[in-house]
């Protein structure tokens, strides 16, 4: 398959440009601390969608002049991506409906996204949760470094 032992903060360089462009034209700003880490087994592809699709929702919770700060570092045996948002939270009737297909509170949304994301999660043997408050939300999704 397209399964390959990658950088994750290199699949993150690839995107950022598109994802930058799509703030600035929002008048939002996406920014990067990455850190040091392993090779892990990533599907380029793949992943280059869950974070478009995790950064996307991000900007769309965030008002003009905030910003989407995507991270990475390892903590214990795992490289954990967060991607944190200035959004005003997942209120609990919505947070219980994630993952569900073609829920959507967006006009124009496909309700998707978070589904699809979960998925990719699965295929990596990666943990995907959440923590979501007044202050934002950020998306945690903590890859297992070492081969399974
Ligand atoms: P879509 O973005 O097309 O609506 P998603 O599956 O990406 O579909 O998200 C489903 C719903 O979850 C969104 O419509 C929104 O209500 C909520 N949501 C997702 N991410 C966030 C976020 N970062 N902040 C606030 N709400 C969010
Ligand atoms: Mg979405």
């Amino acid at each position: 398959d397209n399964v390959k032992s990658q950088n994750l903060n290199e699949v993150i360089n690839k995107v950022l440009p598109m994802l930058q462009a799509d703030a600035y034209n929002n008048n939002k700003e996406v920014v990067v601390d990455l850190n040091n880490l392993p090779n892990i087994m990533i599907n380029e592809n793949e992943i280059k969608q869950l974070i478009l699709n995790l950064v996307r929702n991000g900007l769309e919770a965030t008002a003009e002049n905030g910003c989407v700060r995507i991270s990475t570092h390892v903590k214990e045996d795992k490289v954990v991506l967060e991607i944190k948002d200035q959004g005003m939270g997942i209120p609990q009737a919505i947070q219980e409906k994630i993952g569900t297909p073609f829920f959507t509170t967006k006009e124009s949304g496909t309700g998707l996204g978070l589904l699809i994301s979960i998925g990719i999660a699965q295929r990596h043997r990666a943990s995907f949760d959440f923590k979501t408050g007044s202050e934002g939300t950020t998306f945690y999704t903590a890859f297992p470094a070492k081969p399974a």
